[in-house]
């Protein structure tokens, strides 16, 4: 039950800042090397970087990704503009996380190590 109920969140959270990434024009958007984006907010102007594989976990320097690592409208606008740029290209790290609530400071031991991978699957993953 859970699971489903965070499932959900995830699909609302996703489909509110759908519009906002949508109106976000391909020029707003600039690809870098390595899985690496800046995108403008429609917003404020400001440039926000995104990244695919930050030592295995995606980022962006906005506030809303900062909160619970949860995609963020830049993160929507690149996944929607750009084919080879999908979900599938997120690290396993990350999508494999059923419960999308990655701990701040989960997150940042992993920054930190990069063969931390299963600590992080240990203690993201509660047994069912
Ligand atoms: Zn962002």
């Amino acid at each position: 039950m859970q699971l489903r109920d965070r499932l959900r969140e995830f699909v609302t959270h996703c489909m509110g800042r759908l519009s906002s990434a949508i109106e976000t024009p391909l020029e707003d958007i600039r690809m870098l090397e390595g899985g690496k984006f800046i995108v403008q907010s429609q917003t404020n102007g400001r440039n926000y970087t995104l990244s695919f594989q930050n030592k295995n976990l995606p980022s962006c320097e906005c506030k809303d990704w900062k909160k619970n690592h949860w995609p963020c409208k830049h993160f929507i606008a690149v996944l929607i503009n750009y084919e080879e740029w999908g979900w599938n290209s997120l690290p396993a790290t990350y999508t494999e996380n059923p419960y999308f609530t990655l701990d701040p400071s989960v997150v940042k031991t992993t920054a930190n190590q990069e063969e931390n991978r299963t600590t992080v699957k240990e203690t993201s993953f509660p047994e069912p």
